[in-house]
């Protein structure tokens, strides 16, 4: 059995781990990445790629803004491209009752740094002329895009080896216990020894949570996702629209990627995969916002495992019975643009006790404060 003792003991290395496990590595910590299969696969490998600030919850634009700041330099931290490109993110209202949320929206946004560009109907088929002349108005994020998610957390996991982080893929965390004054975190034929730990374990952080006697309402997201074939590039925003019924983005080699909608998906068989139904709806959705998707042939679908929480927020900070344990996990579906950011914020909560992004309201107790609320309405 192999013993190994570390500053910082990472479990997962999607983007969220591997983020954190490079930034704790340049503050000069040693650290190990434990990840049951390849840093990057799960959730992180196979999401829609959208790097988008707005529809946000207000809690969640501190970190977002401070993860918009850190996505056009992150080709350079990494030292390679990602495929980041921020074309601005073109979020469709249907009606004006849709309007007035995007104005209302815009006004709240603003107050945290993120100017969002209102647009009419007119001016945005003027703007856009592929857009269905049935919209009603947009609001662009112009410094939001996408990037490519196959790239960018291998991208963080190559950097952070680099700088001297151990990294181990294929190595499946059985067990974790606070001893006192350390971590015991074990692996087939590995001991790790380590004085923090981080729980990033994705849509498996529950069995982590459980271990420390926490619990939280942790449920099983599979957004659908699905792939045109390649035509000539024409779409030059990626889109929303109000409601959240179908997102979409093409690259630069043509292809429509398209999402919305649930997949299927199977933890204890670590499995996902598309629905048709789904897919079907979604398709004519988009090509409702942009008639000009009709009759494009759809050439791969899938989905992924992501964990899900009830207010649609993520968990992220200390664990509330055990020291020096922090939890983030429960992305809800749009943890590939924060992830950059959370890798800092989890950073400075080791390093400096706190962080100076405001994480409160992500704290694993509030769910306690809600089941409490139930049962005293129920006295
Ligand atoms: C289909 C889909 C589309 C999405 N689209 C978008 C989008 O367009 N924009 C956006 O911002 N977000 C999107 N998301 C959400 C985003 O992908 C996730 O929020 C984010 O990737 C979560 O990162 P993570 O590191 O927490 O989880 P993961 O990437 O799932 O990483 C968790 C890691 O923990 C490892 N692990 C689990 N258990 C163990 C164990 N016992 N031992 C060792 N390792 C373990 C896993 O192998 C995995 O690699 C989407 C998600 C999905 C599934």
């Amino acid at each position: 059995m192999e013993k190994l003792t570390v500053d910082v003991a990472i479990i997962g290395g999607g983007i969220v781990g591997s983020a954190t496990a490079l930034a704790l590595r340049k503050s000069g910590m040693s650290v190990v990445l434990l990840d049951k299969g390849m840093c990057g696969a799960q959730a992180s490998g196979v999401n829609a790629g959208g790097v988008r600030q707005q529809a946000r919850d207000e809690s969640e634009l501190p970190m977002t803004r401070r993860a918009a700041k850190i996505w056009p330099r992150l080709h350079e931290v990494l030292g390679e491209d990602i495929e980041f490109r921020q074309v601005g993110h073109l979020r469709l209202a249907r009606s004006e009752q849709d309007v007035q949320m995007l104005e209302d929206y815009a006004r709240m946004a603003h107050d945290y740094g993120l100017y969002l560009q209102l647009n009419s109907g007119k001016i945005t088929q003027e703007m856009f002329p592929w857009v269905s002349r049935k919209i009603a108005g947009s609001s662009l994020a112009v410094e939001d895009g996408h990037a490519n998610p196959r790239l960018v957390t291998p991208a963080y996991s190559r950097a952070a080896r680099a700088h001297g982080v151990d990294i181990r893929e294929f190595t499946r965390v059985e067990h974790s216990a606070w001893t006192g004054s350390h971590f015991e975190t074990s692996a087939p034929e590995l001991m790790v020894k380590s004085k923090y730990l981080v729980n990033a374990a994705g849509a498996w952080a529950g069995k982590f949570i459980e271990l420390f006697n926490e619990s939280a309402p942790l449920t099983l997201r599979t957004p659908n996702l699905f792939v045109t074939e390649p035509v000539s590039y024409f779409m030059t925003k990626s889109i929303a629209v109000c409601g959240g019924a179908v997102y979409f983005r093409q690259v630069e080699r043509g292809n429509v990627v398209l999402g919305g909608g649930p997949g299927w998906g199977d933890l204890s068989i670590e499995r996902a995969r598309n629905r048709a139904d789904t897919t079907l709806g979604q398709f004519q959705r988009a090509i409702e916002l942009v008639p000009e998707l009709s009759g494009l042939q759809i050439i791969r679908s899938w989905s992924g495992l992501e964990g899900d929480l009830p207010d649609k927020l993520p968990i992220i900070g200390p664990s509330q019975t055990t020291p020096n344990l922090i939890h983030a996990f429960g992305l809800c579906g749009h943890g590939f643009q924060l992830g950059p950011a959370i890798g800092e914020i989890l950073c400075e909560v080791i390093r400096d006790g706190r962080s100076e992004t405001p994480i409160d309201a992500f704290c694993i107790s509030r769910f306690d404060k809600v089941e409490e609320k139930k049962l005293a309405n129920a006295r």
